[in-house]
């Protein structure tokens, strides 16, 4: 990639001592490791809308859908300062090329889900948005947005760089001057990607490649990255990963020893039963994808979505 990724962030998550009582939430791994293939755009709500350092906690008060945010201590209602500050800072953001966003969790302002929202007795339940964060996914609903605390997840962080990536792919793509041709060559890269999170939109996503011709470039272009982006939202399985591997076994049909045919049955089913990880049957997979130099699956993004720094496909 030419250049990094792009993402926001919630300030206080890279070490910014930007927290109502001065402190912060480092998060080396988004820091130190993601860090490396990505630059961030900090957003600190509550700072950037006037608020200072140190500042008076606050929390979510009333109905989860639409709830106020309220000072703990003295009780001042900051909804409507934060919701407007909220959506000229989103409209702004468009500028970023964003290619998605890391809140912090639990925040009134930032997290993302399960924020505690307070009812009139003064007990919580955790059902709430973030002011901020709402109003972002509201305004950007198919980029990938993820919390810190979720991120722990191997599952959920291995989605969320897959997207990131993908989207910075894309990105990189739509600055190149809009040809079908070049749209035809990164669905064909992105074929098995897409088949792991979503058969349905791939099959969507051929189809509507297929009809090409008789689309305006600009068009099919915004067609193809909703489609794409929906698709990586949904969340690759065993299941759906098994599914690829097994199409790409079709490929080698001809090629592969009846031995090494038996090795790579042996792998995918001990990925299946949960004794190795995804990357055991991708390395295999690789490997005679490079031995037989098959042309089509060696161009599939697929077999290397992220660097393998980034650790990711290593959990069972
Ligand atoms: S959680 Fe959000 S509002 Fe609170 S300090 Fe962090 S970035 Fe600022």
């Amino acid at each position: 990639m030419e250049q990094k990724i792009r993402l926001g962030i919630s300030e206080c998550l890279l070490g910014h001592e930007v927290r109502y009582d001065g402190g912060h939430k480092w998060d080396r791994y988004l820091t130190d490791t993601l860090g490396q293939y990505v630059e961030y755009v900090p957003v600190c709500p509550e700072v950037e809308c006037g608020l200072g350092i140190p500042r008076e906690a606050m929390r979510l008060v009333g109905n989860a859908d639409s709830p106020r945010l309220i000072t703990i201590r003295s009780g001042v209602d900051l909804t409507d300062r934060m919701r407007s500050w909220a959506e000229k800072r989103v409209a702004e953001l468009e500028k970023e090329d964003l290619c998605g966003f890391i809140f912090k969790s639990d925040s009134p302002s930032s997290g993302m889900e399960r924020v505690k929202v307070y009812n009139e007795k003064g007990m919580p339940e955790k059902k709430g948005v973030g002011l901020f964060a709402k109003s972002f996914m509201q305004h950007f609903p198919l980029i990938p947005v993820e919390e810190e605390g979720r991120l722990h997840d191997p599952r959920l962080r291995e989605n969320f760089i897959e997207s990131i990536f993908a989207l910075k792919r894309w990105r990189e793509l739509r600055k190149e001057k809009m040809s079908r041709g070049n749209l035809v060559a990164f669905h064909t890269e992105h074929k098995l990607l897409v088949l792991s999170h979503s058969p349905r939109h791939q099959s969507m996503m051929g189809k509507l490649v297929a009809a090409a011709k008789t689309l305006q470039a600009k068009d099919l272009y915004d067609q193809y990255e909703n489609l794409l982006l929906e698709s990586l939202k949904l969340r690759t399985t065993l299941k759906k990963n098994i599914n690829v591997l097994q199409h790409m076994m079709g490929y080698f049909k001809e090629q592969l020893s009846r031995d090494e045919k038996q090795e790579m049955l042996e792998v995918i089913e001990a990925y299946r039963t949960g004794y190795v990880p995804l990357i055991v049957p991708v390395t295999l997979m690789n490997h005679y994808v490079r031995k037989y130099k098959e042309p089509y699956l060696s161009r599939q993004v697929y077999l290397n979505p992220h660097p393998v720094s980034l650790q990711l496909r290593n959990h069972v």
